[in-house]
């Protein structure tokens, strides 16, 4: 439960760290909340010789609207998202979603920009980037890019971040006006992470399904766009069996896990509960 030995390092700019961790190599690891890596630490699951806070650095701060997007600085707390009105206002499937994250002690501390760059298949915060077609920018010794939520995730804890690059914002194209939305997440107690969750964010038009998105947290290595499942409900009025082949089109893709959160197949079938109830509540919401 005592972590390796380790430097410790604060820089106070984008380019100081990437310039830290890119000199360390495998050797250096950034630090954000510290609510996942620090717990691996006192494992020693991981060892890095140096930890790179970014917490000195205020250009990762913030959350403001940008036109038809809101942009998240990746050292954005879980508690700052949810104080934000912005959030609230024009992606409030982000604001449901962090009040499911664990506890308040954990969310003061937990980063947005942590909880999507970890490349936990637990993490909620993928899920939704997804549904919402998010688009990261990151910053490394070869300059700045951005990437597609939905091809960052590459495996369990294996993403698109290359050697000494760091995640700096996400922007998230903010949905239509009335979209309805939901984050449906099966949980066995308050502050574990989701045996299986689904988002859905969608627009009805004369009581039918116009256009949808549905996420799914951990029910496979990486998070999943069940684009099946959406399609599977587009020009329906959400009747029972439209409900059932998006359930059926989501299990169809999903490949979780079998451990203390349940056999393969009951997550499976709990994921296309998640799924169905998603859908109702969100257009439920819906104007
Ligand atoms: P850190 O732990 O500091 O970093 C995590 C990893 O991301 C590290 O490898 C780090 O190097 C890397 N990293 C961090 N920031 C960047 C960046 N800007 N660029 C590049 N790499 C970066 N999460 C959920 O989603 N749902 C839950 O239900 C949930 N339950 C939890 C329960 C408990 C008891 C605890 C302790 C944590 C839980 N979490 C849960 C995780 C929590 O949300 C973490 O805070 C979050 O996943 C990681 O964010 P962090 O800021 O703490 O990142």
């Amino acid at each position: 439960m005592i972590p390796g030995p380790f430097s410790y390092h604060r820089p106070a700019t984008v380019a100081d760290a990437v310039k830290l961790l890119a000199g360390f190599g495998d050797e250096g690891r950034a630090l954000a909340g510290g609510h996942s890596l620090v717990p691996m630490m006192k494992l020693r699951l991981a060892s890095p010789a140096h930890l790179i806070d970014l917490h000195g650095i205020a250009a990762l701060k913030g959350i403001r609207r940008d036109g038809g997007a809101v942009v998240i600085g990746a050292m954005t707390t879980q508690h700052e998202l949810l104080a934000s009105g912005e959030i609230a206002q024009s992606l409030p499937i982000l604001h449901e979603a962090a009040l499911l994250i664990a506890d308040p002690q954990v969310r003061y501390r937990g980063t947005i920009g942590g909880n999507v760059a970890n490349g936990d298949p637990g993490n909620d915060m993928p899920a939704l980037m997804l549904t919402l077609g998010a688009r990261y920018r990151l910053e490394g010794p070869g300059g700045e890019r951005e990437v597609m939520a939905s091809e960052f995730y590459q495996g369990a804890y294996f993403t698109a971040l290359e050697p000494g690059e760091i995640l700096t914002s996400i922007s998230i194209p903010v949905p239509a006006a009335g979209h309805g939305y939901a984050y449906e997440k099966l949980k066995r107690k308050v502050g574990d992470y989701a045996t299986a969750a689904a988002a859905v964010v969608l627009t009805m038009a004369a009581g039918k399904v116009a256009a949808c998105a549905i996420g799914l947290t951990n029910l496979s290595e990486t998070p999943l766009l069940a684009s099946d499942a959406a399609r599977a409900v587009i020009g329906t009025s959400l009747d029972t069996a439209s409900l059932k082949n998006a359930a059926a089109a989501a299990a169809a893709i999903m490949s979780p896990a079998s451990d203390a959160r349940g056999p393969v197949e009951y997550r499976k079938h709990v994921g296309g509960i998640m799924v169905m109830r998603a859908l109702q509540r969100a257009a439920s919401r819906a104007a």
